[in-house]
């Protein structure tokens, strides 16, 4: 088979954004940077760069593919140069966690990630993370809620909950792997605390602790209202819980409840 050489080493920032298109102008420069530092120190050992075939973004992270096996202080650079753009926002180069829209994983801050939304959402009816709501946990969850609750509606913004979902259904699941019958931990209200989530019960166990924990930490780190992971801004109060990017908008997180 033979291999096509995805980056020319005289034009790197040329085949870079050929190579990965657009959307990557935060990674571009980085990369760039890190392999002309390459090219230069090889070329003090008169060693020629290597053939990089593929360079791409998968699941949130930059990945590069050589053709052969390396010198091992080639590849070292190589992943160090992944490290280094894998902990930023690949639009604008901010740091940036990777977030996660209907399953589609992309590492994008704040500002970006919002502009990336009105991008997709763009005229549609409903709006991720809008669309997530109403989130009735009573008939979502039926054996995490006390048999007569006919509607439990969580008290808090709907960039919550994805992780308030995806937390529950571990829960559920903990309680059925350790052979307990349906209604042993038995939810009453959901709402926000300390800025993060709260969860309140008409019966607990503590094989529900687990979940609980990773749902309140989960959240202590996303914003209430768009879902962004990793940007949550310190205020005076430290009352709110929202993202950089909404906290400049003045909107209300709780307004939709
Ligand atoms: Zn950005
Ligand atoms: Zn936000």
């Amino acid at each position: 088979m033979e291999y096509k050489n995805a980056i020319d080493f005289d034009n790197i920032q040329e085949s870079l954004e050929r190579e990965l298109g657009l959307g990557f102008e935060g990674w571009i420069p980085k990369i760039e940077i890190g392999l002309l530092e390459l090219k230069l120190e090889l070329q003090n050992c008169e060693i020629t760069p290597p053939i990089i075939v593929q360079m791409k973004e998968r699941f949130g992270d930059l990945r590069i593919y050589t053709d052969s096996q390396e010198p091992a202080a080639v590849s070292e650079a190589l992943e160090d140069i992944c490290r280094h753009v894998n902990s930023s926002c690949q639009r604008c180069g901010n740091a940036a966690e990777v977030q996660v829209v209907f399953g589609w994983a992309i590492r994008l801050c704040c500002h970006c990630y919002n502009k990336f939304l009105d991008e997709r959402f763009d005229g549609a009816e409903s709006r991720w993370p809008d669309s997530l709501s109403p989130f009735d946990v009573a008939n979502k969850f039926p054996d995490l809620v006390r048999p007569d609750c006919a509607s439990l509606l969580p008290s808090v913004g709907q960039g919550w909950l994805v992780a308030l979902g995806q937390y529950l259904k571990e829960m559920d699941y903990a309680v059925q792997r350790a052979e307990l019958p349906p209604g042993t931990v038995q939810i009453c209200d959901i709402k926000t605390k300390n800025r993060k989530i709260s969860l309140s019960y008409h019966q607990y166990h503590e094989v529900a602790e687990l979940s609980e924990l990773r749902l309140e930490y989960a959240t202590s780190q996303i914003c209430t209202r768009c879902g962004h992971r990793g940007s949550r801004r310190r205020d005076k109060n430290y009352a709110d819980c929202l993202c950089d990017y909404c906290s400049t908008k003045g909107w209300d997180p709780f307004a939709h409840n």
